[in-house]
């Protein structure tokens, strides 16, 4: 869905992240005629934005189209090293850094696993050294960075940008990360849920202007469910939306600490995974309170699996579970689309997808009209450092969707 715009001289601001979101997603260009057709917008007004638009350098004319009758007509182009933004993503395992530019594409990334058993404060100083040496290395103008975006798993504060003792960060209880990255690195910083980055990342980069309504299902190392309705990332009452973890997913499985069995949280972790494989032979019993070595193990349980029968049944009953999360979230909220992602998800996928696309189709719980369509985000394994990068970006450019505006912009 295209956004709409006005012709009023009062929102302007706006305007001008209409034209810039229709520039964005037309890769190959895109004249202003056909930007005022796709906008609602009078021709004056786009010509208006444009000429705004070129002065900050954010966009560029290309060749003149002379097809048809009428003036020759001009494409227009993003610029998209113009502006840039650092996007985070602090996962219990890992932590991924990387700066993305106004086309959401990553020029730069680094990541490092999450240090155990040191003060929130150490890390978040470990935190900045890291950007610091990926801006410099990578050349990044420091004076078009327009701010840094952490994505952090919840529960979160928003308003106080504090993270509240998530289940699988130990001793990271009301710590201030946004302020104190931001201090430390001198830019304006956005804090946000991991899902709801991860679901940004998915808007800002799509082209698919049939992907209206959709869920990103996100496994990273706990799980979590990000969602967009009417092309707009939602958030719930305190911005905490898509904990999925005590969804009850089956008869089998341990008893999950909420004093239920068969949560799809603990059905689905990457732990339980390595223990199962281990005790089935595939691969040696790692430390399984160190989260480090519990994510190495899950990879190479997802590699065996391509090959290895007893592997591939583990990851089959995952799937199975993932299935029957995934068909109750899609009834409920007439979803047309499942983005997975998140670090864990690609190294399953190959054995995953089809398995959960199979069970999907199948499903006689399955209530809706369309079929679901349940793909693996196009971004990768970075995709949530890359929506919070985008979440700078955007937050920059569409006022609807404003928490921060670092810098004017012309
Ligand atoms: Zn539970």
């Amino acid at each position: 869905m295209m956004r709409r715009g006005a012709n009023l001289p009062s929102i302007g601001e706006f305007n001008q992240s209409v034209v810039l979101d229709a520039i964005r997603l037309s890769p190959g260009g895109v004249s202003r005629v056909e930007i005022a057709a796709q906008t609602g917008l009078s021709s004056q007004t786009v010509t208006n934005v444009a000429r705004r638009l070129i002065a900050a350098g954010l966009i560029r004319e290309g060749e003149r189209l002379a097809s048809g009758p009428g003036k020759p007509r001009t494409s227009m182009h993003l610029v998209p090293g113009a502006r840039t933004a650092i996007g985070i993503h602090l996962d219990p395992s890992f932590i991924t850094y990387t700066v993305v530019d106004l086309a959401g594409s990553v020029i730069a990334r680094a990541s490092t696993a999450t240090p155990r058993v040191v003060s929130p404060d150490d890390v978040i100083e470990s935190m900045a050294r890291s950007v610091d040496a990926l801006v410099d290395d990578a050349g990044i103008d420091r004076g078009q960075l327009l701010g840094i975006g952490i994505a952090a798993p919840g529960p979160l504060d928003l308003e106080a940008g504090t993270v509240n003792n998530p289940p699988l960060l130990d001793g990271w209880d009301d710590v201030a990360l946004r302020d104190a990255l931001g201090r430390a690195l001198d830019l304006p910083a956005i804090l946000e849920k991991d899902v709801t980055s991860a679901t940004v990342g998915e808007l800002w980069s799509s082209h698919d202007a049939d992907r209206d309504d959709f869920a990103v299902f996100y496994l990273g190392t706990g799980v979590g469910l990000g969602l967009a309705l009417d092309h707009s990332v939602r958030r719930g009452a305190t911005s905490n939306l898509g904990d999925i973890g005590h969804v009850r997913v089956s008869d089998r499985g341990a008893i999950c600490r909420c004093g239920n069995s068969g949560c799809l949280g603990d059905n689905i972790a990457p732990a339980r995974l390595v223990r199962a494989a281990a005790e089935r032979g595939v691969i040696a019993l790692p430390d399984l309170s160190d989260h480090v070595s519990v994510a190495q193990a899950y990879a190479a349980v997802g590699e065996a699996a391509r090959r290895d029968e007893r592997a591939h049944t583990l990851v089959a009953e995952m799937a199975a579970d993932i299935a029957t999360a995934v068909v109750t979230i899609a009834n409920m909220l007439d979803l047309s689309d499942i983005v997975f992602s998140g670090a864990f998800w690609n190294h399953i996928s190959d054995v995953a997808l089809p398995e959960i696309r199979r069970r999907v189709g199948d499903s006689r719980a399955y209530m809706l009209p369309h079929a679901l369509r349940v793909s693996t985000s196009s971004l990768g394994a970075d995709a949530t450092a890359v929506g919070a990068g985008c979440q700078v970006l955007s937050s920059a450019f569409a006022p609807s969707d404003a928490q921060l505006v670092p810098r004017a912009l012309a």
